[in-house]
């Protein structure tokens, strides 16, 4: 089959694409996991049909258009990664699949408005603060918006925190056991400068020197998720600039962000920058494994004491990562915390980059699903490793007239005084 996928037709990432192709034995595992399988029913909504038809496409056998719903659809959550035992790659299929199949399509008016203004706001932090700011005046007018609008009305914040500005350095405060840079992250920075300041406290207080380099930008994992590879491509390169190369790890504390910048290797693939690329990508730790990795030991102080707390795999952290028992792990060295597993755990809550802007519906269901299994576990406090992640279950939770917190793992660990 690798022949017939043609290098000179689609370029360097024929080989992987090819690779994950030829690796499905089309068994189903996957297709009890799939969040669009679950939700659909169809088969060419679960990942086996999706590689099938892509498959298809990429033989020339069938056309991108007669595909490209199905394609949409998927969330790109990776679940299918977790649950196949063939050990099929699907994201190095359906990632450049979409950033292959781009620049010929045809987009409605109304989805290239949308999103021109997600690739134009959300990745850049002063944009996405001034367009929340505005959203949250016009969303009472969202009746007499153009129905693509409403999405990302839905999804204005109620409030912003204030704006808090992050120096480029800070030392250990305790004996120094190593020196990091930080992943700031667009939409975190904006929504929850709350998970920065506490991934500060927990590094500097276990002896890491934390660096945040002023000049990184956007990770690119927005843009690279919706086949947009020109902005990625563009991303990445400012962020080999920006970060320095004598660090014992580039932390990140969001998933999205990080499986994001893990993927740099297969976006630069074939490529003279896919060195530079992966060696980037090599470096990119979550935080919750660079901390289990340094025996970081949670006090009697920290947030997370004495609570029940359920936990929220982010999908691009279970899956795209594979990172699932050291927030775990952490949460269960928290002196009297007790951890809850809600059922189901493997779904996607919905949210997936702008998957919740371009497919509400599905999205809506996704989110309801996800915050009642959360909710059955009777919680004190919910955690999670993502910031798209937390966004999406707070506004069903606070739809449902639930005031249970969200947390970022990190903030549970974080001194309650510090
Ligand atoms: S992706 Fe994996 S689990 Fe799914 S059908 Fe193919 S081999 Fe089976
Ligand atoms: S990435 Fe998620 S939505 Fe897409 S095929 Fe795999 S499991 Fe289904």
């Amino acid at each position: 089959m690798l022949h017939q996928i043609k290098k000179d037709k689609i370029g360097p990432q024929a080989e992987p694409m090819a690779k994950a192709v030829e690796t499905c034995v089309h068994c189903g595992f996957c297709l009890p996991t799939c969040p669009t399988y679950a939700t659909m029913g169809e088969e060419m909504d679960s990942p086996r049909g999706r590689i099938f038809l892509m498959k298809e496409v990429l033989e020339g056998k069938m056309k991108p258009e007669e595909i490209e719903s199905y394609t949409d659809n998927c969330l790109g959550c990776l679940a299918c990664v977790t649950s196949c035992p063939s050990g099929v790659e699907y994201g190095e299929l359906i990632s450049p699949y979409r950033a292959w199949a781009e620049p010929d399509r045809e987009r409605s008016i109304s989805s290239q408005i949308q999103r021109t203004i997600l690739l134009n706001t959300l990745p850049y932090p002063n944009r996405f603060r001034t367009a929340a700011k505005i959203g949250r005046y016009v969303k009472p007018l969202t009746k007499l918006m153009p129905s693509f609008m409403k999405p990302m009305m839905d999804m204005t914040p109620a409030s912003l925190p204030p704006q808090e500005s992050l120096n480029e350095y800070y030392p250990a405060k305790s004996k120094r056991k190593g020196r990091v840079a930080l992943v700031a992250g667009c939409a975190q920075q904006v929504l929850a400068p709350r998970i920065n300041r506490a991934a500060i406290n927990v590094l500097t207080r276990s002896g890491i020197d934390v660096l945040v380099p002023k000049d990184q930008g956007c990770c690119g994992a927005l843009a690279m998720h919706i086949g947009a590879s020109d902005e990625a491509k563009k991303s990445a390169q400012r962020n080999f600039s920006a970060f320095p190369k004598d660090v014992d790890a580039i932390i990140s504390t969001a998933a999205g962000c990080g499986s994001g910048m893990k993927e740099y290797g297969l976006l630069f693939h074939g490529s003279e920058e896919q060195e530079e690329a992966e060696s980037f990508a090599d470096k990119v730790i979550d935080i919750s494994v660079f901390l289990e990795d340094i025996g970081f030991e949670p006090s009697e102080n920290c947030l997370g004491a004495n609570k029940r707390v359920a936990y929220h795999d982010a999908c691009h952290l279970a899956h795209a990562q594979g990172v699932r028992n050291p927030p775990r792990n952490l949460l269960k060295a928290i002196p009297n915390l007790t951890l809850l597993e809600p059922a189901e755990w493997e779904l996607c809550c919905g949210s997936a980059g702008t998957y919740n802007i371009e497919h509400p519906d599905t999205a809506e269901e996704l989110g309801k699903r996800k915050t009642a299994n959360l909710l059955a576990t009777e919680p004190d406090a919910i955690a999670m490793g993502n910031i798209g992640c937390m966004a999406q279950i707070e506004r069903h939770l606070r739809d449902g007239k639930s005031d249970i917190p969200i947390y970022h793992t990190i903030e549970l660990l974080d001194d309650v005084d510090s």
